[in-house]
């Protein structure tokens, strides 16, 4: 049996697969195969088949924070998303969610059941095992907030891990520096509020975003972490560089922390040349180190 026909008993395969199609920059050059598993013990299978090929492999979400190299990529991008969704609802509130749900639904849905916590995540398009990962946030509330514990496999061990001992900061978790950590599912501690209140909160929130973001055009929200001193996006504005374009990448006019895919065809390089230049000018007129928070892909 080839590769492929072994990760076939486990999972949905896709071989020579556009990562433009799972990212939502609509860019990145081609993955071996991009492999959605069906559960659980499908997951560790599929795992154990690629360390047994020797085949690097990530796990992705939705694609909403990372920029994908341009190049071919001779491995396995595992995603959740399709068949690892399930959500559930507990008495006292608490939410029981799988790493593939959807940040945005799973917002709705407490708000629908009158639960409170979630509201900053209504514009956040990433899956909660993302969500987590990057401790996503919003409106001075992140995933940390409202986080109880986090269902993760580690080798061949699934634990659960309190928020405690996982190290969230700004945009940080242990996730991070734990590449081959899969976060399989989460409890999420949401409490009893008003649903007319949690809705109109959400609603507001979400024509600021509509007003204040482009959201009309491939991204992969804000680039740059905020320095201490000053918002991202103002200090863009003041090194002059809103509205530059490299190549089809650019700079956006309606939010200086967003680089747009503008005409659609923008290449990685494109981006990575923008983001190098907005840093580098960072560096020498402000002596700034701007990091970013989108995530790079074996951009070499
Ligand atoms: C229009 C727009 C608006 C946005 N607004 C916000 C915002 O307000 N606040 C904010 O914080 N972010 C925002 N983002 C960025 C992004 O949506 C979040 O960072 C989101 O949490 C990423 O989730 P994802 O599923 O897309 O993760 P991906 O981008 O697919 O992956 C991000 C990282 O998480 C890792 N990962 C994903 N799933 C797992 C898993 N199950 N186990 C282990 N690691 C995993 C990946 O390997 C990768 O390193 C925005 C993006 C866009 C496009």
């Amino acid at each position: 049996m080839n590769i492929k026909e072994k990760l076939s008993i486990y999972a949905d395969v896709l071989e020579n697969e556009p990562m433009s199609k799972h990212t939502t920059y609509r860019i990145g050059g081609c993955v071996r195969f991009y492999i959605y598993p069906k559960n659980l013990i499908s997951l560790m299978r599929v795992l154990h088949i690629l360390k047994e090929e020797k085949m690097a492999y990530e796990i992705m979400g939705r694609g909403s924070n990372v920029l994908w190299s341009d190049n071919f990529f001779e491995g396995a991008v595992i995603n959740l998303d399709r068949y690892m969704n399930e959500s559930y609802i507990e008495p006292d509130g608490t939410i029981v969610c799988q790493a593939g749900c959807s940040i945005i639904n799973l917002a709705v849905e407490a708000a629908n059941h009158s639960l409170t916590g979630l509201e900053f995540a209504t514009g956040i398009p990433g899956s909660i095992g993302g969500g987590i990962y990057m401790n996503a946030g919003a409106y001075k509330s992140d995933f940390s907030n409202i986080l109880d514990s986090v269902m993760v496999l580690v080798d061949d061990q699934i634990v659960w891990m309190k928020k405690d001992d996982l190290m969230f900061g700004y945009r940080k978790s242990s996730f991070q520096s734990h590449p081959n950590w899969v976060i399989l599912a989460a409890r999420l501690k949401c409490k009893k509020g008003n649903k007319e209140e949690i809705l109109s909160l959400m609603d507001s929130r979400r024509e600021r975003r509509l007003a204040s973001q482009p959201l009309d055009k491939p991204c992969a929200g804000s680039v740059f972490r905020n320095p201490e001193s000053i918002p991202a996006w103002k200090l863009v504005d003041e090194l002059g560089l809103r509205g530059y374009q490299i190549g089809g990448a650019q700079v956006s006019l309606k939010h200086s922390n967003f680089i747009i895919n503008a005409n659609g065809q923008a290449s990685a390089k494109d981006v990575r040349e923008l983001i190098a230049l907005i840093q580098s000018l960072a560096k020498e007129k402000y002596d700034l180190d701007l990091i970013t928070e989108v995530e790079h892909f074996h951009c070499e």
